[in-house]
């Protein structure tokens, strides 16, 4: 069953084993593997359900309709704007289907430097069941676009290491809207995946409903409090409810943590909300005056990279990716420098610019703090300071996108500060040495915030133990984004869902299975 909030009237009381809040790629795996299991399930989602038909390809409606703050969710500085879907799907609705599983250094990092065990088997097991729950396949070469299809060749060239991404994607039109959903359902996201596979196996799965509060009654049962939401403004309409022998929260890494603090579960657990990492990307820009139409809004908008690993990197850390996109333009037009006459300029040449994203991974050094308002809306505040040793690989980063884009035979390059002129030739790569990051001037943008509810053995330190449950508490998990001990310096859909597939399975290993008698509306 899928309960749209909006249909709603009255206080609604419900009854459950297992309350999974948040829909996206953490909580959709956990309905999913529960219900088919035969476990009583109820998930709660904050933002809207939108099918194929809503997708208007309009950026003005989609970025509200879809995003957590209109997709300008930033840190307290300005520094980077913190993309996360907020819809039912989560952020696999507005994601770029790129699909990498964790790099088995990272893995081993974990096991070795924070005492996470997670064995290898186990997890390749998870993996496969995602990939084939989400049918992922690698992207033709045929259907990389032009922006993307540079990066591969001349990221080759300059022996950068290659490729093209898999992708959750099945009968893509090339469209170019997967950031603001696939109009095509081509994108099969947890909307079109798992969701409508927990609904079939009995989960009840409620949209516009935001968790608010956990209090802990006598005997161990949880009672989840929270709001039925107006669509449209998110102010609470009236409360609801729900009362479950177990809760999983999967509401993202900014708003888990806001939900044990809230509900005063924070108590004896000084890593919640810290040991934030946002792999911040820098957007580099090519401009090419040789006559070519780039027209990177054509096509899948990510489908290849250029990646060089550092040699010296313990876990994955070093290096960097490049990954061709396309932003959207509206959005392309907010991030890019110029002002006036300049930026006109810049936008009227768009058809001759490629444009790539650079990834390079960080070091956890950011935490989530919040204001919590009358009326159950919460307002994160996320601290994000980047590192000198950060810094100077991004800037090792910069100048190879440049002398890949330069190698390509682009006429100038640039990054998304209003600080920094365009580089107009390779004599010119020095000056990135100087590349100011200054807030309000210089943009960053993140898709990938983790880890602020690390994973770990000490609640001194972590706060879910290996089987994402939080320390102290025997029927609370985490399964999202927020239990990376460190960055998953990748892609991070895959790393989340096989871990949720992996700590479903170990909670229906610990009994989760519960009669569906328990559920029913009402006490
Ligand atoms: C623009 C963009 C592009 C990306 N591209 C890729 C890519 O190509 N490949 C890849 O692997 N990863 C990509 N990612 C990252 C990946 O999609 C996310 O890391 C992943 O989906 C996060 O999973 P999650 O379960 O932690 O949270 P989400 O998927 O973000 O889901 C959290 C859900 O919880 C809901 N929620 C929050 N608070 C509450 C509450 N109090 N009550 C009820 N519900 C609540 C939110 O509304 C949201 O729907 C991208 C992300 C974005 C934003
Ligand atoms: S590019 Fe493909 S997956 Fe993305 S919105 Fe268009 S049709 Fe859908």
């Amino acid at each position: 069953v899928i309960v749209e909030g909006r249909s709603l009237e009255a206080p609604l009381r419900l009854r459950t084993h297992t309350v999974v809040v948040g829909s996206g790629s953490g909580g959709a795996v956990v309905a999913r593997t529960l219900a088919e299991a035969g476990t009583d399930v109820i998930v709660l989602e904050e933002g809207g359900r939108f099918t194929a038909a809503d997708f208007s390809q309009r950026e003005e409606e989609m970025f509200p309709a879809l995003y957590r703050s209109a997709a300008q969710q930033l840190t307290d500085d300005g520094l980077v704007n913190v993309l996360q879907g907020s819809c039912f799907g989560g952020s696999t609705v507005v994601n770029t289907a790129d699909c990498v599983p964790i790099p088995a250094a990272v893995l081993a990092h974990w096991s070795r430097h924070f005492g996470v065990s997670l064995d290898e088997e186990e997890l390749e097991a998870s993996r496969a069941r995602v990939f084939a729950a989400l049918r992922v396949n690698r992207i033709p070469r045929g259907q990389l676009n032009a922006n993307n299809a540079l990066v591969l060749e001349a990221g080759a060239r300059i022996g950068l290491a290659t490729g093209s991404f898999d992708h959750n994607r099945v009968g893509c039109l090339g469209s170019g809207y997967c950031l603001i959903g696939c109009a095509y359902d081509a994108k099969l996201g947890a909307n079109l995946t798992y969701l409508p596979a927990a609904a079939a196996a009995g989960a009840q799965l409620y949209t516009d409903l935001r968790a608010e509060r956990i209090e802990r009654r006598v005997g161990g049962r949880l009672a989840i409090h929270g709001s039925v939401l107006a669509r449209a403004t998110r102010s609470a309409r009236f409360p609801f409810v729900v009362l479950a022998e177990r809760a999983v929260l999967a509401a993202g890494a900014v708003h888990t943590p806001a939900l044990l603090l809230r509900s005063g579960l924070g108590r004896g657990l000084p890593a919640l909300g810290r040991n934030l990492s946002l792999q911040p990307q820098l957007p580099v820009v090519a401009g090419f005056d040789d006559g070519r139409r780039i027209e990177l809004w054509r096509g899948i908008p990510q489908s290849a990279f250029a990646s060089a690993a550092d040699d010296d990197a313990e876990h994955g850390l070093g290096g960097f990716h490049l990954e061709g996109i396309n932003g959207a333009l509206a959005n392309a037009a907010a991030l890019l420098p110029g002002f006036g006459h300049a930026h006109k300029q810049r936008m009227s040449r768009f058809a001759a610019q490629a444009s790539a994203l650079l990834l390079v991974p960080d070091r956890p050094s950011g935490s989530v703090g919040y204001a919590f308002r009358a009326g159950g809306e919460t307002v994160p505040r996320i601290r994000y300071r980047m590192q000198r040793e950060w810094q100077a690989r991004l800037r090792a980063g910069m100048r190879r996108a440049a002398e890949l884009y330069f190698e390509a035979g682009a006429a100038r390059v640039g990054f998304t500060s209003d600080l920094f002129p365009d580089l107009e030739g390779p004599d010119q790569l020095d000056r990135i040495e100087r590349f100011p990051i200054v807030p309000g001037a210089t943009r960053f943008i993140s898709a990938h915030p983790q880890g602020s509810c690390r994973m770990g053995p000490d609640a001194r330190a972590s706060v879910v133990d290996s089987d994402h449950r939080v320390h102290g508490l025997s029927n609370l998990y985490v399964v999202d984004a927020s239990v990376m001990p460190t960055s998953a310096a990748t892609h991070t859909m895959i790393p989340i869902m096989t871990l949720a597939d992996r700590a479903a399975r170990r909670m229906l290993e610990g009994g989760g299975a519960a009669g569906r008698a328990s559920r029913r509306r009402g006490d």
